[in-house]
């Protein structure tokens, strides 16, 4: 190589490697959101390699029923596709299919057995709510968002600093929900005094009707708080010891048992499952459903 090919070479090379440096400092931090998406799954069986085409739709079939109708299958798929993308809860996957811990999963046999011969038709919908929404999710500050969901609530959802931390998109919005248009999120629950002391592992003493303290609302009017028998619990442990299906609830001695009267299902942060079908029902889309659920976050679309 002659000197000038020689001067010529190395400064391509530096020319190629700077230019490499500065695509790798301008690429946005972004993630791929679309159909081929990789999504590692943690299942009872261990972690296996999907796509979000092929997961999406399973998941969002597990968690509302279909007759929501579309706008708020659309909704539901983009908080999933979002949660996916934001969840870092296991190291080896990026989603499992425990409720609980990520998001509901049912796989084929699972909805066949849900569904029965309504499996195609149903199928469909969810499918065609993933499709519509390919790529899309939530961000706040650039990142996708923790996307909150729960079954109902009841007039307005709950403040994730109330249960969590304080999150900016995750506070207490208004939800159209109540005891008429959704009348299966209103419950109750009795628990005669012995059932009570067990469940939260306290020793009956005294008269029952001074058992129960008044109950500390948070801002979204939730029981931040309420003592039994001299014990402080918050409203999140009671849910949880007594089975309540929200924080949302009243308790009252009639006498004879402890009745509480619950509205709602779910801790109640982000958006409203059932909220959203009413809204989409309204004629509402489901670009305002997310936005009115999780209020300053900006839907971004990768594909
Ligand atoms: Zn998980």
């Amino acid at each position: 190589m002659r000197p000038l090919q020689k001067l010529l070479f190395w400064c391509m090379l530096l020319a190629g490697l700077t230019g490499l440096f500065y695509l790798a400092d301008q690429a946005p931090a972004r993630a791929t959101a679309d159909a081929n998406t990789p999504v590692r799954l943690l299942t009872e069986e261990g972690v296996t390699v999907t796509t979000m085409a092929e997961y999406l739709p399973f998941a969002v079939a597990a968690e509302m029923p279909v007759s929501f109708g579309q706008e708020a299958l659309k909704a539901q798929a983009v908080a999933a596709r979002t949660f996916v993308l934001a969840c870092r809860r296991h190291p080896d996957a990026d989603v499992c299919t425990d409720s609980g811990c990520c998001i509901a999963f049912l796989d084929e046999p699972g909805l066949r057995e849900r569904w029965g011969d309504d499996l195609a038709r149903n199928l469909q919908a969810v499918r065609a709510a993933a499709e519509a929404t390919d790529g899309e999710y939530l961000t706040y500050g650039g990142q996708a968002i923790q996307a909150a969901f729960h079954a109902g609530s009841v007039g307005a959802t709950e403040d994730s600093g109330a249960i969590w931390s304080p999150t900016p998109y995750l506070v207490s919005v208004e939800s159209p929900e109540n005891g008429e248009n959704a009348p299966e999120l209103i419950t109750s629950a009795a628990f005669s005094p012995a059932e009570l002391a067990a469940a939260l592992d306290l020793t009956p003493t005294g008269d029952p009707a001074g058992w129960l303290g008044p109950a500390v609302p948070d801002e979204a009017g939730r029981v931040r708080e309420m003592s039994v028998l001299g014990r402080t619990f918050s409203g999140s442990q009671l849910r949880s010891l007594l089975s309540l299906r929200s924080t949302a609830f009243t308790a009252s001695w009639d006498g004879e048992a402890f009745v509480f009267h619950v509205a709602g299902y779910g801790h109640g942060v982000g958006m409203s499952q059932t909220g959203a079908r009413l809204y989409a029902a309204q004629g509402m889309g489901y670009r305002d459903i997310l936005a009115h659920y999780y209020p300053g976050t900006e839907l971004v679309t990768v594909r």
